[in-house]
């Protein structure tokens, strides 16, 4: 795999946990071997949810860990002309739409839950005539851009999929999720449209990432084939849980790396932790 460039990507929204520490040593221990690249990327779009202390903690945890990485790191909030760019460009595609939809509107129209996951979009605003769409943004109402993903895929000739390491080609669904937002009423740009774009200027051709993103990647390679950005390799690996089985989240106060330092353990002892499929990786600290 020489020459492979790959990257760790987290949302400085809390601290890292075994979960990030075990997708960033896969990561790492991906490429290093062999002589490829390791980028590490904030997604800090989120301007509500992101703190600076937690992207400061990001890189210690990391740094403490014993992994390194290539170039300076990439801050998203610093690139948002360039997501504001795509987004244009997808307008003049006639593909994506403005949506007024609150919340509590896609619910209600959505009827009773169907599982677990987000809802996917109903479709109020793609289906909204164009005078009142035009009324709606005059009066300045606050909107979203959403992808309309059926107009999308089918300016996209070709079957649509990625290589999955280790088990081949797997075919991309991305009507599963619906009409997507790519533009946020409170961001400028959502996740869906950040990441695709900077795994593309960042020349990422492998994604290893954890298996809750599987269901983003069929969006991303959409937007890959849009947008005229070439489809990297992607690894999705398990998602660490406790013993409970429940996932580790940041949000519900999961034992941070650095709880896991304050208590003495040494990073070589944190790696004891994880489990084998992060495998052995070779640290210079
Ligand atoms: N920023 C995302 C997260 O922290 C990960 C994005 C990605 O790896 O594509 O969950």
């Amino acid at each position: 795999m020489g020459g492979t460039v790959t990257r760790f990507a987290p949302s400085p929204t809390g601290f890292l946990h075994l979960g990030h520490a075990a997708s960033a040593l896969l990561a790492w221990g991906s490429v290093r071997a062999a002589g490829g690249q390791f980028l590490l990327r904030l997604e800090d779009i989120d301007a509500q949810r992101c703190r600076a202390e937690f992207a400061s903690a990001i890189i210690e945890d990391l740094t403490w860990l014993g992994l390194d990485w290539d170039g300076p790191i990439r801050v998203q909030s610093a690139q948002v002309a360039q997501y504001q760019d795509c987004l244009a460009r997808l307008q003049a595609m006639g593909v994506i739409y403005p949506c007024f939809c609150s919340r509590s509107d896609i619910a209600a129209a959505a009827g009773a839950p169907q599982g677990e996951g987000p809802i996917p979009y109903p479709g109020r605003c793609r289906a909204r005539p164009a005078s009142e769409m035009a009324a709606l943004r005059q009066a300045g109402r606050a909107f979203a851009w959403r992808l309309d993903v059926a107009r999308a895929r089918a300016m996209v000739d070709r079957p649509l999929g990625w290589d999955e390491i280790g088990a081949g080609w797997v075919a991309a669904t991305p009507e599963r999720l619906g009409d997507v937002v790519l533009g946020r009423k409170d961001a400028p740009v959502s996740y869906f449209l950040a990441a695709t774009h900077d795994d593309a200027a960042q020349n990422i051709d492998l994604v290893v990432r954890g298996e809750d993103l599987r269901a983003a990647t069929s969006v991303q390679i959409l937007l890959q084939a849009l947008l005229g950005w070439p489809h990297p390799a992607y690894r999705h690996h398990p998602l660490i849980r406790d013993a409970t089985g429940r996932r580790l989240a940041k949000r519900d106060g999961d034992v941070a790396l650095r709880d896991l330092r304050a208590a003495g353990y040494s990073p070589d002892a944190v790696r004891k932790l994880l489990p084998d499929w992060v495998g052995a990786v070779t640290l210079s600290v």
